[in-house]
């Protein structure tokens, strides 16, 4: 069984039906969630994304504010994110612990991998906060990184769809869903599962990445125990 996991969040993923800002319903489920793998004694961190809030590129879309200053507050939106998980998790019942990539000592502890690693084998839930801390990354290029940083068995990227496909789902109606795929597969289709530099990086540090439903309950804790049949795996 997985011992550590990694589970990603996208921003938008906490905005609910309005697409932006954060639900607090939705944290409250994804806390539950994230209770039932500490609840069966899995560690988890979490990195989660801004774009609810904002996303560089299309903050600097427009020229006026510039493209890195743009992924800069892409990136303090992720901090706004993670320190709502935090409460949502704790209120909960979980112990947690904010790391940031920018330094915010007011707000959370700064990213610092053995202290992570510390705090999960105690049982708290980590939020990698802040991206990478560098602009022209996307939180999918910083799950990967904090995954294999933490030694992650696997890190699970949960979305609103139940896996990869070979073409837009939404779109055509005879996609077909792909239970399993190779680096190079996600990497040569272009299949966006996540970006390319995730992806080579997930390579690179034999890391699995499975995309799954995450509204489907008790997902999270059936790919733990090895059930795949809702989501894919690249591998
Ligand atoms: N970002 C960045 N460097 C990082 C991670 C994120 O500059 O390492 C910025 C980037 O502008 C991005 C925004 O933060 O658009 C929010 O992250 P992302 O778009 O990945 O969030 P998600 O799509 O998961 O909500």
């Amino acid at each position: 069984m997985v011992k550590r996991v990694l589970v990603k969040f996208s921003g938008e993923a906490l905005a609910g039906k309005e697409g932006y800002g954060i639900d607090t319903k939705i944290l409250n489920y994804i806390a539950g969630e994230i209770k039932e793998l500490v609840d069966n004694g899995v560690e988890v961190g979490i990195v989660v994304g801004g774009g609810n809030i904002i996303r560089g590129v299309t903050a600097a879309a427009d020229g006026i504010i510039k493209r890195t200053s743009g992924d800069y507050m892409g990136m303090l939106a992720t901090v706004i994110n993670g320190v709502a998980i935090q409460e949502a998790l704790e209120h909960a019942g979980l112990e947690a612990r904010l790391q940031s990539a920018i330094d915010m000592h007011e707000i959370g502890e700064a990213f610092i991998v053995r202290r992570a690693r510390r705090h999960l084998e105690k049982g708290r839930v980590v939020i990698f906060a802040g991206g990478t801390g560098n602009p022209y990354f996307t939180t999918d290029t910083a799950a990967t990184l904090r995954a294999s940083e933490i030694e992650a068995d696997l890190l699970i990227k949960a979305t609103k769809v139940d896996g990869v496909y070979d073409k837009d789902p939404a779109k055509f109606d005879d996609a077909v869903k792909l239970e399993a795929l190779t680096y190079d597969q996600a990497l040569n289709d272009h299949i966006r599962v996540m970006d390319d530099t995730s992806i080579a990086l997930a390579k690179e540090n034999n890391l699995p990445i499975v995309v799954c439903n995450m509204f489907e309950k008790g997902n999270l804790l059936a790919i733990i125990k090895g059930d795949m049949s809702l989501c894919s795996i690249v591998k």
